[in-house]
């Protein structure tokens, strides 16, 4: 057996998309992005120079197979977590977060959790589905697994959302400012989650639901770079490769992979 420790990180795919409202397609996502990650046309250098190629330091773990939603994705991220690693999981849709967070809070019980986001996905339900890709977040909150969950990117909510947001004492970042973490003195670990959405199409057209808008991709690892240490598990999700036609997206999601990556191993 491989010796991991908090030097490395564990890339968990996650297919899963049946919990879609619209449109399906994100099931696709694990291997159109790690196609990109370790294509011979780049390499594993983040751009602060952390190199993920060296010994261990990402451990590819494949692909979850989802056939209980949430109880195998929970019991696989709890196995994983029970050695002294970082978790990264690759979606599939946004719904596959509440079971990783909930295996992340019975390890790290102060979680704080950030959220890049076009939407604030806190539906009760949506269209009747409690485990939606727009409800995650209603869940972890419901749930107690975090006190603090902080959202950037936000541009496409409701009157319903917007409740939700205050009966939670969601802190939302406003958009079209410098997201900027040190005034609101937040404490980790840290699990951080990024919708593909809360790009701007432009930068990432292959999603299922585009809201114009967005943060630049500069912003977006910017905000990464500015993250407070001690960033113990994330995902990446919402990518769409049947709406990817040039790759653009999958080649943006993969750069994410490595700089929170990079950001979870420095110490
Ligand atoms: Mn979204
Ligand atoms: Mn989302």
């Amino acid at each position: 057996m491989r010796m991991t420790n908090t030097r490395s990180v564990r890339l968990l795919s996650v297919p899963y998309d049946a919990n879609s409202s619209f449109t399906r397609g994100t099931a696709g996502a694990p291997t159109t992005i790690r196609e990109r990650l370790f294509s011979p046309a780049g390499n594993l250098y983040t751009e602060n120079l952390v190199d993920l190629a060296a010994e261990d330091r990402l451990i590819d773990e494949g692909d979850i197979e989802v056939r209980a939603f949430p109880e195998d994705i929970i019991s696989t991220a709890r196995h994983l977590l029970k050695t002294d690693c970082r978790l990264l999981a690759l979606g599939g849709d946004h719904s596959i977060t509440y079971p990783l967070i909930k295996a992340c809070s019975e390890k790290y019980p102060n979680l704080s959790v950030i959220q890049f986001d076009a939407h604030p996905d806190l539906y009760h339900d949506f269209e009747g589905n409690r485990w939606s890709h727009a409800s995650p977040f209603a869940r972890v909150m419901e749930d107690g697994l975090t006190e603090t969950l902080v959202q950037c990117g936000i541009r496409a909510s409701s009157k319903h959302l917007h409740e939700q947001q205050e009966r939670f004492n969601v802190v939302s970042l406003p958009v079209g400012r410098p997201i900027e973490f040190e005034p609101l003195q937040l404490t980790g670990p840290f699990y951080v989650s990024i919708d593909m959405d809360s790009l701007d199409p432009a930068f990432a057209p292959g999603v299922s639901h585009p809201e114009p808008g967005g943060l630049t991709m500069r912003e977006l690892i910017d905000a990464i770079k500015e993250l407070p240490a001690h960033v113990v598990a994330g995902d990446i999700v919402e990518l769409n490769p049947l709406k990817d036609s040039t790759g653009i997206t999958a080649a943006a999601a993969a750069k994410l992979v490595k700089e929170l990556a990079g950001k979870m191993l420095e110490v």
